[in-house]
């Protein structure tokens, strides 16, 4: 029967009475028609947001969530849905939206914060989640502060005090948490690392422990607490905290011979003598402990055996959960994803998900928005990745040096909004580690002139190194230049334009060769 309606509605003439061709038809007919309504529309829209922002003490939630899918609606409807965010909507006629959506997910909340790495942690705990039958609703487009939750509660809520999923999964800034928690009330809080990041935005990392500590001790019975037991910054808030569950890298051999420049966790939270510090893995993270008050690293429960790096090509490591052990060979790279590998471990752990479900999930999840994402223009393939603070940064350097190969690169460097108008992290990265690695490196984005000083200085000679700031012509030449793989990293805007600029080379090769084809 399906299959017969199918053919009729496919082959049988359109309705000519159809309401919306009706509407089409005389937007053609009389060309000032279209202006005139989508104006009177949003005259309507304006007023009715008016009138039920005055009514909201008395308006039913329910009037408020429709009115907010309404307007998204329509702003999507005539392209202007980047003004409008259903979340900050919703938000300004209810301000507890969050707090009314949240316990609809029966399985309540997981909320997953750090410095680096949320956006992956979070991709990876969606799809254990999901793996195991569960439906999450992931704020997966990386908006993660207060209006970005509620835009994906929103968009999720249906009539009748329903939602389409059963359990939250939401990346959280960690500036922003503190305001986000006390609404959602999740059932699992991930706290990964604190390293210094857009400093003119969020001060010193000490504000963000600050911050986090007093969320911890104000914790609701429900709330479990998951914690980097490498990072001392993030394992001291659970100190005096019981039920706090840890994770850790227990190989001593992919520690650093030296720590990174970028180090902020020199401090013991308890007595403030200098940590000792028996491994460095990426900043500082690693193995340390107290000498004056002898509090130390925590003893992880879910813990990385055996890692190998193996260069760009992913990573294996033995996981190590109370559940069992498992080998994975993952097709994410370098150790700042081991991390994110055991943090979305520690998650489905508390959740009770299988270990069978959670090791085949992170064998199978690929790299997310701009975490290492491939893209393939003509003969050349391109890996992109974000770096946006100096251990970031250091981590991705690391990587991409691993193999001792000399790199094609193309390096972008911003300061619009997302950014910081404070570039000057990029001081403070071990780009030293690319001098002796760089056949070619194309400096782009607003700031890309600043980045080539910072190159020139880390030894990579003058010669290699291209300013170009329209990133578009940036990613047509570097592709240009060469025939291997080609490594680009950006910081958060410059890496949506260069998204945007690589997607148009592929188009424009692709298209080259449907024409020679032809
Ligand atoms: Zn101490």
């Amino acid at each position: 029967m399906l299959g017969e309606r199918k053919v009729g509605r496919r082959s049988g003439p359109a309705a000519p009475s159809h309401p919306a061709r009706f509407v089409k038809l005389a937007f053609r007919r009389v060309p000032r028609l279209k202006a005139i309504v989508v104006r009177a529309v949003d005259v309507a829209v304006e007023s009715g947001r008016r009138v039920l922002s005055s009514a909201a003490p008395l308006a039913p939630f329910a009037l408020k969530l429709a009115w907010a899918k309404v307007e998204v609606a329509w702003a999507r409807r005539t392209g202007r849905d980047s003004r409008h965010d259903p979340g900050q909507l919703l938000l300004s006629l209810e301000p507890s939206a969050i707090a009314r959506l949240a316990p609809r997910l029966e399985r309540g909340s997981v909320v997953i914060s750090a410095t680096n790495g949320k956006t992956t942690t979070a991709a990876l705990t969606a799809a254990i989640l999901r793996r195991a039958g569960m439906a999450p609703v992931h704020n997966e487009r990386g908006d993660n502060l207060l209006g970005g939750v509620a835009t994906r509660l929103a968009v999720a809520a249906r009539r009748g005090g329903r939602i389409d999923g059963d359990i939250g999964v939401f990346e959280v800034d960690e500036g922003y948490l503190a305001r986000v928690l006390p609404q959602l009330a999740p059932r699992v809080v991930l706290l990964g690392n604190v390293f210094r990041d857009q400093l003119d935005r969020f001060g010193e990392t000490a504000a963000i422990i600050d911050a986090w500590r007093e969320l911890i001790g104000a914790r609701s019975r429900g709330t479990r607490f998951v914690l980097n037991a490498d990072d001392p910054l993030v394992a001291g808030l659970g100190s005096d905290v019981p039920g706090c569950l840890y994770y850790g890298i227990e190989d001593p051999s992919c520690a650093l011979a030296a720590p990174d420049h970028a180090f902020d966790g020199w401090q013991c939270h308890r007595c403030g003598a200098r940590y000792r510090f028996a491994a460095h893995f990426l900043s500082h993270l690693g193995h340390y402990a107290c000498p004056g008050c002898g509090w130390a690293r925590p003893k992880p429960d879910v813990s990385a055996h055996a890692v190998d790096l193996d260069g760009l090509r992913g990573a294996h490591l033995r996981l190590s959960t109370p559940r069992g052990d498992r080998d994975l060979r993952l097709r994410l790279t370098g150790l700042h994803n081991v991390y994110n590998t055991l943090a979305a471990a520690a998650i489905g752990y508390t959740c009770g998900v299988d270990l069978d479900e959670v090791a085949a999930s992170l064998r199978e999840t690929p790299p997310v928005w701009g975490r290492g994402e491939h893209f393939q223009i003509g003969a050349r393939e391109v890996t992109v990745t974000l770096v946006k603070n100096p251990a970031g940064a250091n981590t991705v350097l690391r990587t991409l040096t691993g193999d001792g190969a000399e790199l094609d690169l193309l390096g972008v460097l911003t300061d619009d909004g997302r950014d910081g108008r404070d570039v000057a992290w990029v001081w403070d990265a071990d780009f030293e580690r690319l001098a002796q690695h760089t056949r070619s490196i194309v400096c782009s984005g607003s700031r890309g002139a600043e980045l080539a000083v910072r190159l020139k200085y880390a030894g990579v000679p003058a010669g290699r190194i291209v300013v170009d700031p329209d990133i578009e012509t940036a990613v047509r030449s570097a592709v240009a230049q060469g025939d291997g793989q080609l490594h680009a990293f950006a910081n958060y805007t410059g890496m949506v334009a260069l998204r945007g600029a690589l997607a148009g080379a592929r188009r424009s090769v692709a298209a080259a060769a449907h024409g020679v084809g032809c």
